[in-house]
């Protein structure tokens, strides 16, 4: 089997369809077969529930600032996952949406309704979930700092917590490939 870091990694991208469809395999393979990970799924379910945690007040932030945006930053490229978002999303027993052939990368996300993003806050891909842009940044510093704090601090958090699934999920499989080989 390759190794999963030869393929689950930065340089994974939509528009390489052949080494996408083969991390999407190797994942599913991985977290059908594998009860190791049941640990990575615990930390998928406590993700998803920090970055539900955080959508009001981002959703307060937005709804104040983004419909009169002249230069909305939903774009195609942002759209689609990246190596620890299919991670996560497979944890949870998710799938990436189809993506549609044919939409140039910087034509407005495939996504984006006119009610907004149509998927869910805590399975959008989580550069979304990080976009700030300076209005938005301006806006939510203008008000009360108490729950900005807040905010903050809870982000951060769910940050680490992504970072620590990523790498818990990288330190399993080779612990278990130095177990093979023993
Ligand atoms: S986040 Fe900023 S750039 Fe994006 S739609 Fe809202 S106001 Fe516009
Ligand atoms: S927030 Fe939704 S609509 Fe906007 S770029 Fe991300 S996936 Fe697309």
């Amino acid at each position: 089997m390759t190794s999963p870091r030869l393929i689950l990694n930065d340089e994974l991208t939509w528009h390489d369809r052949e080494r996408w469809d083969e991390a999407l395999s190797l994942l599913r393979n991985l977290f059908s077969h594998n009860n190791d990970l049941d640990e990575i799924r615990r930390l998928a379910v406590a993700l998803r529930r920090d970055i539900d945690a955080v959508d009001h007040f981002i959703q307060q932030n937005t709804a104040q600032v983004c419909p009169d945006c002249q230069k909305v930053c939903c774009i195609n490229r942002h759209g689609y996952y990246d190596y620890q978002d299919l991670i996560y999303i497979t944890a949870l027993g998710n799938a990436p949406p189809l993506y549609g052939e044919g939409i140039v990368d910087t034509a407005p996300c495939q996504f984006l309704s006119k009610y907004g993003c149509a998927i869910e806050r805590s399975i959008r891909p989580f550069r979304c979930n990080w976009h700030f842009c300076t209005d938005l940044i301006a806006f939510m510093s203008s008000g009360p700092a108490k729950p900005l704090r807040a905010f903050n601090l809870q982000f951060r958090e769910l940050q680490l917590l992504r970072q620590e699934m990523t790498d818990f999920f990288f330190d399993i499989l080779s612990r278990d490939s130095n177990q093979n080989l023993l």
